[in-house]
């Protein structure tokens, strides 16, 4: 299992607050113009509905951070082999997938790991 984190708990945490009134759903549904592009266009499709508005609308977008990727710092990822190219091409960098709903906009980071030669196999 690769290292990573997941922020299982911390969305828990947040739609509880959500549903007992403590955040509104502009606090939450709050997704940035280009990860919703990301999400319609090149995010993968999640089977389950929205925590929020409950529709099938949920897709996972991931973003790659490291010093080591240089021009591909902060990129979004648009294929399961550019990320593959990117960890044999690179010592080590961190991938974040992010669950946005293009629909009602929700939008939390899910978890994030650790990628690159260092941490192959
Ligand atoms: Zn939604």
């Amino acid at each position: 299992m690769r290292q990573h984190v997941d922020y299982a708990l911390a969305r828990r945490a947040v739609l509880r607050d959500l549903r007992a009134g403590r955040l509104d759903r502009e606090d939450v549904c709050d997704a940035h113009p280009e990860l919703l592009r990301a999400g319609r266009h090149i995010g993968e499709p999640v089977a389950r509905d929205c925590p929020v508005c409950a529709h099938r609308s949920l897709r996972l977008v991931s973003y790659v951070y490291g010093d080591a990727l240089a021009r591909a710092n902060g990129r979004c990822i648009t294929s399961p082999s550019e990320l593959e190219r990117l960890d044999t091409t690179h010592e080590e960098f961190t991938r974040y997938v992010v669950e946005v709903c293009v629909d009602c906009h929700w939008n939390h980071l899910q978890r994030h790991e650790l990628h690159g030669r260092r941490h192959a196999g």
